[in-house]
């Protein structure tokens, strides 16, 4: 058990990492960034800062000696210098989680390995390989690189385009095919999963995407019961296979039929879980807190519902008259520059649960 009074080393600076050190200093837990800059987001509200690059062993090894557990808010941080790593201070969650998840391949195969549905899918690696995984897979299709994707870029959604054309489009090396899911609803549920094995799983929200963006999340989502077990079924099975400490997101499809198949996994406070801050009495950040601390985890049930917005560039401007608004929380992450698509700030509108 790590105490109220220690030091949270926290990989990565921005949003995420800022959420998760305020929540750790209201249970009196002090947080040290490891990032790239000092004004990055997080890096503003911690008690201390490394700046290095990811790969820089000498600066993790200061870091980790500096700290009393790792844990993460970036999960694109390089796995191999973490295994490296000759520390008795704890990561949490295990960087081996990393190797899963930052190759969609292996995400992939893991998840389909546990039973569990996803899209069609195939590895490629050429053009010729995605000629073949077309025929198999059909069309329309997605085509997203293997590594280093997010927000929806290092993809190619393929119709009719011949396939050198969308080899060449995307530009990598080494890829996935994905057939297209005509779904009905996007959804994830945000678990946490304790020292102890113990979980404790968000209700399952709705995701609306733009260009590959998270717009919004309603919480809860509108799925029939069922469904709705499904998916929480689904992101505990994959919390307890992985043997996730910390937090697990699922980003899951609902198709027609009320199938659920897993299109992504993230072991870190996801953007989709802002609004338990405001919606929930133990938020999504205080349990990753808890979680990788090894405190008993919080209720995760919310006394509201909830509806998120991410405001994207220059909609930060928008700040005076959100101010304002009844019923809206505003956060904002203290970037100084909005540039198109960046993530600045959310706001979340609460109302009365009505369940
Ligand atoms: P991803 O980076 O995999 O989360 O993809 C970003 C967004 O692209 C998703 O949130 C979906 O809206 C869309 N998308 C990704 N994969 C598929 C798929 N196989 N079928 C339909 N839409 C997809």
């Amino acid at each position: 058990m790590i105490p109220p009074g220690s030091v949270l080393g926290v990989l990565g600076g921005g949003q995420l990492g800022r959420m998760t050190a305020l929540s750790a200093a209201r249970l009196g837990y002090k947080s040290h960034v490891f990032c790239q800059a000092p004004d990055e987001p997080a890096a503003q509200v911690a008690a201390a800062v490394t700046c290095a690059a990811f790969d820089d062993a000498a600066a993790l090894a200061g870091f980790a000696a500096a700290v009393d557990v790792i844990t993460l808010e970036f999960e694109n941080v390089p796995a191999a210098p973490l295994l490296a790593l000759d520390t008795p201070t704890p990561i949490r969650p295990s960087p081996n989680i990393l190797e899963v998840t930052q190759d969609r391949l292996h995400e992939k195969d893991f998840v389909a390995r546990h039973g569990i549905a996803t899209a069609p899918y195939a590895e490629v690696g050429s053009a010729a390989a995605l000629a073949a995984a077309l025929d198999r897979i059909g069309r329309p299709a997605i085509l997203k690189t293997r590594r280093l994707g997010y927000d929806g870029k290092g993809q190619v959604r393929i119709d009719d385009q011949a396939p050198a054309e969308a080899w060449a489009a995307l530009g990598a090396s080494s890829a996935i095919l994905e057939g297209w899911v005509d779904f009905t609803s996007e959804v994830s549920v945000i678990v946490a999963r304790g020292l102890d094995g113990a979980m404790a799983s968000y209700v399952p929200v709705e995701n609306e995407h733009e260009h590959g963006i998270l717009r919004r999340t309603l919480a809860p989502a509108g799925l029939a019961p069922a469904v709705a077990a499904a998916a929480t079924r689904t992101a505990e099975t994959l919390a307890t296979a992985l043997d996730v400490i910390g937090l697990l997101a699922v980003e899951m499809f609902v198709t027609r039929s009320g199938e659920v198949l897993v299109n992504e996994l993230a072991p870190r406070p996801h953007n989709s879980g802002h609004w338990t801050l405001d919606a929930c009495g133990v938020d999504q950040f205080e349990q990753l807190v808890r979680a990788v601390c090894g405190l008993p985890l919080g209720d995760p049930s919310r006394h509201n519902d909830a509806e998120m917005t991410n405001l994207l560039g220059d909609e930060v401007d928008d700040w005076p008259a959100l101010l304002s608004e009844p019923g809206a929380r505003l956060h904002l992450y203290g970037k100084a520059e909005a540039r198109k698509g960046r993530k600045m700030g959310h706001v979340t509108r609460v109302t009365p649960l009505r369940e």
